[in-house]
């Protein structure tokens, strides 16, 4: 008989609910999740300069997917989709600690995940 927690990231209704806490001893898996931010999240996550802010988005664009910072830019909602590793992290993400490594400077997604997720207050709970 298997007690492995069926948590998957992409089902919310195999989320757990949220309890203070629980991010202390979590693998933190809602940074498995796809994390799309705009041009002003970016400034106040240190990934760009205000320089930048006035730079073309499409020469913005270019040079984040070179230095691997962004892995899309969707015109459409004017997003960026952040970079994730192989193994689907965050790449803000550390991969030894599994905390956020811009933990002051956290995009607003994740200061406000899991009050405002696809289902408010639960999240995907992994025990470390
Ligand atoms: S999945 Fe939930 S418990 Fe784990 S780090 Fe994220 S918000 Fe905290
Ligand atoms: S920015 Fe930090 S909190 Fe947000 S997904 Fe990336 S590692 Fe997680």
């Amino acid at each position: 008989m298997s007690f492995m927690s069926n948590v998957e990231v992409d089902k919310p209704y195999t989320w757990k609910k949220y309890k203070d806490g629980m991010c202390n001893h979590c693998l933190a898996n809602c940074c498995k999740m796809p994390l799309e931010v705009s041009k002003a999240d970016l400034l106040q996550m240190g990934l760009i300069t205000e320089f930048d802010m006035d730079e073309p988005v499409r020469t913005l664009e270019k040079r984040l997917k070179k230095e691997k910072i962004i892995q899309h830019y969707r015109h459409k909602t004017e997003l960026f989709l952040i970079r994730q590793e192989v193994n689907g992290d965050c790449f803000l993400l550390d991969p030894e600690t599994k905390k956020c490594s811009i933990y002051n400077n956290m995009p607003q997604a994740c200061i406000n995940f899991p009050t405002v997720s696809s289902r408010s207050g639960f999240c995907p709970y992994l025990r470390n």
